[in-house]
């Protein structure tokens, strides 16, 4: 019975077949066939891999019949035979995914080597260099394959080169070698009760095995889980005859990015290593050169290694990140993907490309991430200002950050937690460390490279990193890292800047960021190409001018509480809330009205030109008050003392009103707009200081267009008596004013049964705003605080919910609430104009969704905006 293809030799696949190949098997597969030096090798498919889970962890029929005429063919194809002593074939096996997942999972080099083949290599090489292959598989294979703690080997190899007084591996001798192989293979057998497999068919099978299997180790479920890839995609198996790098001073191995992927330069960017075998460069134990010192070194391979980058970049139009290896002054390409990247490499390669004519528009704009640009978007310190720089890194991936000193990812992730701002300081990081890296602001490491781990996951992450910080020497058990004489100890703050590659002591202060010209011409490209538009959620005019330098084209939320807790007005609320007459209650809302109507002033006007929507005061008015056991403890401390009659009254008639006013459930208790049915003084005062303020700005001949905002409407009578009051009021002020202007009367949609009866609403709505952090809680019946504390994130582990709902929306149930509403509202109004302005509104899947649902606008915060911008532009591209 003929099985399935479960493997398919290099030149038998192409680059459109990652799903089944994996990225790395497809690539590798594409580079043979477009003829580039790829050492010849074989893929054993993700497909072999789900079945391997489905079969109870055992392989699937005919595959091992596959891999073994697969070796046959390299067999042919290499001179060399499996087990061979005179000329052995040795080949690496490494996992590929569909996605990449950079150290996750397991790669074993060197397989086919035994006690025979070891001596067979070293007469036809170099007897050291040989011994050197052997340990290094064993101590791989023992470490994957054989699940032996790596820390076991690398003591019998400390205690060696301590012996001969070496730093370096290379240092030491073959018979040194020698013995350490005898050690490790005795160390082999006492922790497995076996000996070390001399078969290289069963290594072959057992290393499959094992790369299956890492598919769900822990460090791969986390990357997966935190990368968003799903489960069930499986791993491929590369297996691939080995080159060595490590055959002496003509030979090497490096990584290498075709433009720069911290900047975008469009420049070879990468590093290598003379000497040296495969995961050296990527584990960070030397640091490496840089790239461009290959070109005084070799330059015939440099030049080579050059024009394949540039016909790699071509082929696939992406920046590629591409692994060689020289072998005896011969180049090999081991690898080639897309290259991670900064945002900022991110905007300027897309951008480039465009101009270079490699790719549209349409196409740049897919190539950035939004949720990227947020690493642009944040603040990096203030070069005018003072700092003590203590050390300098590697730049390996921008933004700066403060924190604590922790040396631990355990400890990163427990502190994390506890909401401490940390710093991961390690001498390198491993892929187990991934937790810590998740948890900290930012991550320094004294050893390893631009390629390295830390930099690869923190670039990944957005988190700003410093790399390869000699000159800081890190004492883990002393819990303190020393630079010259300064000793710096866990929990003292540092800052780095990850775009510098300076390590600070303290804290540093920061500042706001500035758009690169490429990065405003790919929002301009965004622009262009979008239909939905862009507002943002600001309270206060310098916010609503970061808006619109960020291209925000209006205000879609102005929350005028925050206007009521300023200092200087909190006691003048508290009168007005306090108020036990109307006449004392219009006294405090006569001194409030000035002042809103300066705030609505500076907004408007900020906003020159373009829509502002205020929305009208919407908490529970006790948020505004005292809280209720501190007053209690005042009052008992005032009683006990004998403190002053008059304050201790005053006290106890505040607690009284207090208690009165304080809600079992304030979320679902006097808010919104049933403030505004039961003290209507208030609307009337925030309508007419918008009015005013809109009179003021008609007058100095500035464009105005205010949009008074009715929050937590549940029914159109709601609406409609808050309606005619704010209609009343502006009726009034341009009477008593003589001056006309132009405004609307909406709602926010934030309540189930608007969205349900949005038909009868849109009667008495210009306009309609999603508030979904409102409609959210109410449409599962979560209040946020207690979620989020209590279960949510529970409910996401167990994939009760795919997401937070109040980070992305929930389209199914919450959404499918929207769908309808816009549906109703635009049949009563064909025309109704419909935002969200949740938080929901600054985040890329959300934003598709808006789009698709055809809404008007979104609103976020100023910082979002040009995230916003983009993923519109995005949702346009992936739905027209
Ligand atoms: C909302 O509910 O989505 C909203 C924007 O209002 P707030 O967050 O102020 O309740
Ligand atoms: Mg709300």
């Amino acid at each position: 019975m003929s099985s399935k293809k479960y493997v398919y030799l290099f030149e038998e696949g192409r680059a459109d077949m990652k799903n089944l190949l994996g990225g790395k098997g497809a690539n590798l597969a594409e580079m043979t066939n477009i003829g580039l030096p790829v050492p010849p090798g074989m893929i054993i498919t993700t497909e072999a891999c789900k079945e391997f889970y489905v079969n109870d962890r055992r392989f699937p029929p005919g595959m091992e019949e596959q891999v073994r005429e697969k070796i046959r063919v390299l067999e042919e194809k290499t001179g060399k035979r499996f087990g061979d002593p005179a000329n052995p074939l040795l080949v690496s096996v490494r996992s590929g995914a569909p996605v990449s997942m950079p150290g996750m999972m397991d790669t074993v080099l060197n397989l086919g080597l035994n006690d025979e083949t070891v001596e067979g290599l070293g007469r036809a090489a170099d007897r050291r260099f040989a011994f050197d292959c052997y340990r290094r598989f064993l101590n791989m294979f023992g470490d994957v394959v054989l699940g032996i703690e790596h820390a076991k080997f690398e003591r019998i190899l400390e205690r060696y080169k301590e012996r001969r007084g070496v730093a370096l591996d290379q240092e030491l001798p073959a018979e040194d070698l020698e013995q350490v192989v005898a050690e490790y293979r005795a160390l082999i057998e006492r922790e497995t009760g076996q000996p070390f497999p001399q078969d290289p068919m069963e290594q072959l099978f057992m290393a499959i095995y094992a790369v299956f299997n890492s598919w769900n180790n822990d460090r791969a479920i986390v990357y997966r889980r935190i990368n968003k890839i799903p489960d069930d995609l499986g791993t491929a198996v590369n297996i691939q005859v080995m080159v060595f790098g490590n055959l002496g001073d003509d030979c090497g191995t490096g990584v290498a990015f075709t433009r720069d992927p911290a900047t975008g330069a469009r420049e070879l960017y990468g590093e290598y290593l003379i000497n040296a075998q495969g995961e050296d460069v990527v584990a960070g134990i030397r640091t490496p050169r840089p790239i461009s010192d290959l070109k005084v070194e070799m330059p015939a391979v440099y030049q080579q290694f050059a024009s394949i980058c540039e016909r790699l970049e071509k082929h696939y139009r992406n920046m590629q990140d591409i692994e060689f290896t020289i072998e005896r002054s011969r180049l090999y390409i081991l690898q080639t993907r897309t290259g991670k990247r900064t945002a900022q490499a991110a905007v300027k390669i897309a951008v480039d490309m465009v101009h270079e004519g490699l790719i549209s528009k349409e196409e740049a704009i897919m190539r950035v991430e939004p949720a990227q640009l947020d690493q642009l978007l944040h603040r990096r310190i203030d070069p005018r200002g003072s700092v003590k720089v203590i050390a300098k890194g590697l730049p390996a991936s921008p933004g700066a950050a403060s924190g604590k000193v922790v040396f631990d990812a355990d400890e990163a992730e427990v502190l994390g937690n506890q909401g401490e701002k940390v710093i991961l300081v390690r001498t390198e990081t491993t892929p187990d460390d991934i937790h810590g890296i998740v948890a900290a602001q930012g991550v320094l490491t004294s050893r390893g490279g631009m390629t390295s781990h830390a930099a690869v996951v923190a670039r990944g992450m957005g988190k700003p990193c410093v790399c390869g910080c000699e000159a800081i020497r890190i004492d883990y058990e002393a819990g303190e890292f020393r630079v010259n004489d300064l000793v710096v100890k866990k929990e003292d703050v540092i800052s780095i800047d990850g775009s510098t590659g300076q390590v600070i002591l303290g804290e540093v202060p920061l500042i706001d960021p500035e758009l690169s010209p490429e990065f405003l011409e790919l929002l301009q490209w965004a622009d262009e190409i979008r239909t939905l538009g862009v507002r943002a959620n600001a309270d206060t005019p310098e916010d609503a001018a970061k808006a619109r330098a960020f291209g925000a084209e209006g205000i879609g939320l102005t929350r005028t509480e925050h206007m009521f807790m300023a200092p200087d007005r909190l006691p003048i609320v508290q009168d007005m809330i306090l108020a036990t007459t109307t006449q004392e209650r219009q006294d405090a809302l006569d001194k409030l009205l000035p002042m809103q109507q300066g705030d609505f002033y500076g907004i408007l006007k900020a906003m020159e030109g373009l829509p502002v929507t205020i929305r009208l005061l919407d908490p529970p008015l006790h948020e505004f008050l005292p809280n209720a056991e501190e007053l209690a403890v005042e009052i008992t401390r005032l009683r006990l003392t004998g403190g002053d009659e008059e304050e201790l009254r005053k006290k106890e008639e505040l607690l009284k009103k207090v208690r009165v006013l304080a809600e079992f459930n304030p979320m679902l208790g006097h808010r919104g707009c049933r403030l505004g049915i039961t003290f209507p003084e208030v609307y009337a005062m925030q309508a007419r200081a918008i009015f005013q303020a809109t009179v003021q700005l008609v007058k100095e001949g500035v464009k105005v267009f205010p949009e008074v905002e009715i929050p937590l409407v549940g029914e159109v009578r709601e609406l409609a008596l808050l309606r005619q009051l704010v209609d009343e009021v502006a009726e009034q002020v341009m009477k008593e004013t003589g001056v006309e202007f132009e405004y609307s009367v909406g709602t926010m949609i934030e309540i189930p049964r608007a969205a349900l009866l949005a038909d009868e609403i849109a009667r008495e709505a210009d306009f309609f705003s999603f508030g979904t952090n409102d409609l959210t809680q109410t449409t599962f019946g979560f209040s946020r605080d207690d979620a989020e504390g209590k279960f949510l994130h529970e409910y996401v582990e167990k994939k009760i919910l795919p997401e937070n709902p109040f980070i992305v929306l929930d389209q199914a149930g919450v959404g499918k609430l929207m769908k309808m509403c816009v549906a109703l509202g635009r049949q009563t109004k064909p025309d109704l104009v419909i935002g969200i302005c949740g938080e929901h509104g600054g985040e890329p899947s959300s934003i598709e969704f808006c789009h698709r649902i055809g809404l008007n606008y979104v609103s976020c915060s100023p910082f979002r905006v040009p995230i916003a911008r983009l993923a519109a532009a995005q949702a346009r591209v992936k739905n027209c």
